[in-house]
């Protein structure tokens, strides 16, 4: 853990914090195409997207290798300029300042070093790249080294130090200067064993809610983006498809995806449709309420799609009222609670029934609480109708 009086030390080295520029990031009509010519959608890694990283906020960019997450993040600190849109750095368009003058830190999946000199030098870096005080550097670069416990390796050439060692100076090249307005983390303990990952990640957490410095880490692990960020977007295909706390992202998903994407198991999705006043996912009626059945009738696509999560489907050994009889394929046990994978009428679904419950075999009887339903057109969730 962090010393007291490194903390400390920390802390008065972040007076000036009121008086630095920290900075609300916004993307506005942003997107970005790596091709000259891009034609359709798929031509470009971010599609036209908003969005506002506020003030201060510990964030995570979490969605699936290939997603635009690096991309975005290069934007942000001008390494890459986009091929439409703006960004804004507390309202004032930044697009045309090089990366040096947006004081954005970054920190990259691999290490980022100069390995023919010492840790101390590649500390020193960003600082007296700054024209920093030497002082000052030293000042600087003892408080980040000890955070990161790396105070014993200084006077190593960073040539010499292990995978981890190297990463973990590039994450304080990345914390060492105080006068950024925001650090990015792409995917920075990738390449970390996880044992360290977790400290780290608790680390980063410990900075962040001292100095409430504005931190977008970029991850593919829910996990991770849970355990760091106060709010998380979710990225897919070139855009954020939601931007909220875990629990907004497990409980309302906004999109097919973050249901699928969050949670272990994903959402179960049923594609729906009306048939004479009654709801069907392919041939198997389902026992859904008249809200339900009205959203569904009065969607103008086909693409319409019932989600509901594991955890939320009630799992019955006797028939009850609303009750959808299905076959039980099996169960899988995980300790605490088991999945029970069934089919209703050739439809696959996932239940979880936890340890206090009996696990059904064969036949059990499952209902789609309401209040629990979300409902989908085009994979983007909408309201259900009023009665
Ligand atoms: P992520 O970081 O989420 O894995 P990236 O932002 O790296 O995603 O990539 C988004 C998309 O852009 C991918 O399809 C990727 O292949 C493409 N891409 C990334 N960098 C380049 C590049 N320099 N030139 C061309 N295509 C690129
Ligand atoms: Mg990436």
């Amino acid at each position: 853990c962090m010393s007291s009086t490194a903390m400390a030390e920390w802390h008065i080295s972040r007076r000036t914090w009121e008086e630095s520029d920290m900075a609300e990031i916004t993307l506005k009509s942003l997107a970005h195409s790596y091709s000259k010519n891009p034609a359709t959608a798929q031509d470009y890694a971010i599609r036209e997207m908003n969005h506002v990283w506020h003030q201060g906020g510990a964030y995570a960019l979490l969605g699936p290798s290939g997603c635009g997450k690096s991309t975005m993040l290069n934007i942000i600190s001008g390494l890459l300029e986009p091929s439409n849109g703006e960004v804004l750095f507390d309202g004032k368009v930044v697009n045309s300042l090089p990366p040096e003058e947006r004081n954005i830190a970054q920190v990259f999946q691999f290490p980022v070093i100069y390995d023919t000199m010492t840790v101390y030098d590649n500390l020193a870096f960003p600082l007296r790249n700054m024209k920093t005080p030497e002082a000052r550097v030293h000042e600087r670069v003892m408080e980040v080294a000890d955070v990161l416990e790396l105070t014993p390796q200084l006077k190593r050439k960073a040539k010499n130090l292990n995978a981890d060692e190297k990463q973990k100076v590039s994450m304080g090249r990345g914390l060492v200067r105080d006068d950024v307005s925001a650090i990015l983390f792409d995917e920075p303990l990738t390449v970390i064993d996880p044992q360290l990952k977790w400290k780290l990640r608790r680390k980063l957490k410990e900075i962040h809610h001292r100095f409430r410095i504005t931190m977008v880490y970029v991850t593919h692990d829910q996990l991770e983006a849970s355990t760091f960020a106060d709010k998380i977007a979710v990225m897919y295909e070139g855009q954020v498809v939601q931007f909220g706390t875990p629990r907004e992202l497990f409980e309302t998903p906004n999109h097919t995806f973050v249901g699928y994407f969050i949670g272990s198991p994903g959402m179960n999705f049923l594609d729906v449709t009306v048939r004479d006043g009654k709801v069907f996912s392919g041939e198997a009626p389902l026992l859904v309420d008249k809200r339900v059945h009205d959203g569904i009738a009065r969607a103008t696509s086909d693409n319409v799609k019932l989600g509901i999560r594991p955890e939320f489907i009630e799992v019955h050994q006797k028939p009850v009222e609303d009750g959808m009889e299905v076959k039980v394929e099996h169960a899988q046990d995980l300790g605490t609670y088991s999945i029970v994978y069934a089919s209703l009428g050739g439809i696959s679904l996932k239940a979880r029934v936890e340890e206090d419950q009996i696990t059904p075999v064969d036949k059990a009887w499952l209902r789609f609480p309401s209040e629990k339903i979300g409902l989908y057109v085009d994979d983007f969730r909408v309201e259900l109708p009023h009665e």
